[in-house]
C-alpha cells in the first residue's frame, strides 16, 4: 500500500530549484569555469588538471610482506539501500557534470563512508578511458548513471538531430561501460524546449540545488540550504565536476544531517519505486511526487 500521496506544496518549493545547473539564480553565470560547469560551455576545461593522482581503485599493488595491516578495500562492494515502500521519508542525491577521476572518486568515498548511493549525470565529453573507471566504481557501487548530454550545450537551440546526437552519445557510452542505459536526462542549465521533449523518450530531471557550482558558495552555505530544503521524494541537485571539493566536504555533513532527519537514500529510479510512482515523459521532475511538468 502506497501510504504517501503527492504533496502538492512540493511543487511550489522546488521551483526555486532550478537553478540548479549553473542556470543562474542569482549570479553572473559565466565565471564559474574552475568547476567546469559554468557558461562557458567548455567542459573540457577540466583536462587542465594534472593526473597527478592516480585513481583510487587502481592502485592495488600486493604488499604481502606486512602481514598486519592489509588495505583490503574493496573497490566496489554494493551499498544495500534497496529502495522499500515502508520508508517514510526518502530522497535522491545527485550530481551532474562528471565523471572524472579526482573528485568523481571524493564523492564515492563519501557515500561508501556513509553507506548511501547517489545517481551521476554525465557528460558525454567528459568521458575518457580513465573517467570511465569511476562510472563503473559509482555503477558497481549501486549508484545510477544518467544522462546530462554530450557537450553540455543549450540544447534547446539545437536541432533534432543535434539533440538525438547529444543524447545517444552518453547514453552509449554508459552502456558500454554498465551494459545498462541511461533511463532519466538533465537537460543543461535546465534549458528545455519542444524539440527536446520530442526527441528525448526518457524522463527530465532537475532538482534542488545550493548552487554549488559557484566557488563562492560555501560548504556551511552548501549544507544549510540543502538541509533546510529537503523533502520527501526530492531530487537533490549537486555538482561532481572536476575540483568540486567543497561539495565533497558539504555532501559528507549533508548526508548525517538528512539521516538524522529520517531520510533514507536512494537512486532517482529507486525514489519513484519507493513512492510507488511511474515517471513519465515530457515531465521534469524536482520530486518524485509532484504533479505539474515543472513542479
Ligand atoms: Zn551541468
Amino acid at each position: 500500500m502506497f501510504k504517501k500521496i503527492l504533496k502538492i506544496t512540493m511543487v511550489l518549493i522546488t521551483a526555486g530549484a532550478l537553478g540548479g545547473c549553473q542556470s543562474s539564480i542569482s549570479s553572473p553565470d559565466g565565471s564559474f569555469s574552475v568547476i567546469g560547469g559554468g557558461n562557458d560551455s567548455s567542459a573540457t576545461d577540466s583536462s587542465t588538471e594534472s593526473s597527478s593522482e592516480s585513481p583510487v581503485e587502481g592502485s592495488t599493488e600486493s604488499s604481502s610482506e606486512s602481514s598486519v595491516s592489509e588495505p583490503a578495500e574493496p573497490t566496489a562492494t554494493p551499498i544495500n539501500t534497496e529502495p522499500d515502500y515502508e520508508w517514510d521519508k526518502v530522497i535522491a542525491l545527485t550530481f551532474d557534470d562528471g565523471p572524472n577521476i579526482e573528485t568523481t572518486n571524493e564523492v564515492l568515498d563519501v557515500l561508501e563512508k556513509h553507506q548511501v548511493v547517489a545517481s551521476f549525470f554525465l557528460i558525454g565529453n567528459n568521458i575518457t578511458d580513465d573517467s570511465a573507471k569511476s562510472v563503473k566504481r559509482a555503477y558497481d557501487l549501486g549508484c545510477e548513471i544518467n544522462n546530462h548530454s554530450k557537450s553540455h550545450g543549450y540544447m534547446d537551440k539545437m536541432t533534432a538531430e543535434e539533440i538525438i546526437e547529444e543524447y545517444s552519445y552518453v547514453d552509449d557510452k554508459v552502456f558500454e561501460i554498465t551494459g545498462e542505459h541511461t533511463k532519466f536526462f538533465r537537460p543543461p542549465y535546465i534549458a528545455v524546449g519542444d524539440l527536446m521533449w520530442e526527441n528525448i523518450d526518457v524522463p527530465f530531471i532537475s532538482g534542488l540545488g545550493c548552487n554549488d557550482w559557484d566557488p563562492n558558495v560555501t560548504v556551511e552555505q552548501r549544507v544549510k540550504i540543502i538541509t533546510r530544503s529537503a523533502q520527501d521524494g526530492a531530487i537533490i541537485l549537486m555538482h561532481d565536476a572536476q575540483g568540486n571539493s567543497q561539495t565533497v566536504e558539504a555532501i559528507d555533513q549533508i548526508i548525517p544531517a538528512l539521516k538524522e532527519q529520517g531520510y533514507k537514500f536512494t537512486t532517482v529510479s529507486g525514489l519513484f519505486e519507493a513512492k510507488g510512482i511511474t515517471p513519465v515523459t515530457k515531465m521534469i521532475y524536482s520530486n518524485a511526487a509532484q504533479q505539474g511538468m515543472w513542479g
